[in-house]
């Protein structure tokens, strides 16, 4: 059930912290799940949202954000001192809480984060383009494992909103993408973001791709997406799932597959992306659905929770 509940009294800032007039939120497959309640760890009641973008009101003594900067929220708390943190890779810190999930979200008019995981945002940028920061950021993350240039083929299984942003920067980089999902809606969809091969998984044959990117999240997918990977190449599996997989070691060891895991993103991650999303270039407009008033709360949810949708905003000013 979700409710929209009036906040307690605004606290006062402490040095670190920054206060956040929030604009638009994205809701995302996790925060699905947390409202089906298939999370296990998930306590309630939960603020969902961790896709927000907003403006800086007001900003703690320590903190370098002047009051008026367009921001994006970084979703993910990280220690900055286990090993991971110390080579970058804030996406497995071991401290790691995602927003929204872990700990309370930031679908809220307002909300007051410690400025570390606050990023400015070029005033330039749409907000329609902004909004997809960090969904985009986790794209950014996938396909710099697979090393896509002009010409790779490229597969991607499933269209949620993780599988037509990664189709839309294959195109970006120049690959020869073919995209594969069970609902034809989604394979029209795909199809607006440019020229895509679009296929049933029943219609995929003897084909095979120097890159599959998995973003379906389930069991037939993953199956699929290792059959479909060309001798010497990688398959990035995005989606998730709690299903166990049967794989066949002596199809990987002959063929030279990679098979490389992909978590959320980095902080140069977040930033590659919002320098992505600043060329007009890369056509993602195809991706958001729709945005619904933040008094429509429980209508957008129920857009998100229908599997008919790409990318459902909520309009929080
Ligand atoms: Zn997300
Ligand atoms: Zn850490």
């Amino acid at each position: 059930m979700i409710k929209i509940r009036e906040a307690a009294q605004r606290h006062a800032l402490a040095a670190n912290d920054v206060r956040i007039k929030v604009s638009y939120g994205g809701i995302c497959g996790s925060d699905v799940r947390v409202y089906k309640g298939t999370i296990s760890y998930a306590q309630y009641p939960l603020r969902p949202g961790h896709e927000v973008i907003g403006t800086v009101v007001e900003a703690g003594e320590n903190v370098q954000l002047k009051v008026g900067t367009k921001v994006v929220v970084y979703p993910n708390t990280y220690c900055g001192e286990c090993e991971f943190c110390a080579g970058g890779k804030t996406n497995i810190c071991i401290h790691k809480k995602p927003l929204g999930v872990a700990v309370d979200g930031v679908f809220a008019q307002e909300v007051v984060l410690d400025a570390k995981y606050i990023m400015p945002v070029p005033e330039e940028l749409p907000d329609e383009r902004a909004i997809l920061i960090e969904p985009f950021a986790v794209t950014v993350h996938a396909l710099k494992k697979a090393n896509i240039t002009k010409g790779t083929t490229v597969a991607v299984i499933g269209c949620g909103t993780e599988g037509l942003l990664s189709i839309a920067l294959a195109l970006y980089q120049g690959a020869d993408v073919t995209v594969v999902d069970i609902n034809p809606v989604k394979l029209a969809l795909a199809s607006k973001l440019g020229n895509v091969q679009t296929r049933l998984p029943a219609e995929v044959k003897d084909e095979v791709f120097d890159v599959v990117i998995e973003a379906a999240g389930v069991k037939d997918a993953i199956q699929q997406a290792m059959a479909v990977v060309k001798p010497g190449g990688v398959m990035v599996p995005l989606g998730i799932t709690m299903d166990t997989v049967h794989l066949s070691p002596i199809h990987i060891v002959r063929n030279e597959i990679s098979i490389l895991g992909s978590i959320i993103y980095t902080v140069e991650d977040f930033a590659d992306a919002i320098a992505h999303l600043q060329d007009p270039a890369l056509f993602v407009e195809p991706i958001i659905s729709k945005i619904w008033a933040c008094d429509r709360y429980q209508e957008a949810f129920d857009d998100a929770l229908s599997g008919d949708y790409a990318k459902i905003i909520v309009k929080f000013d």
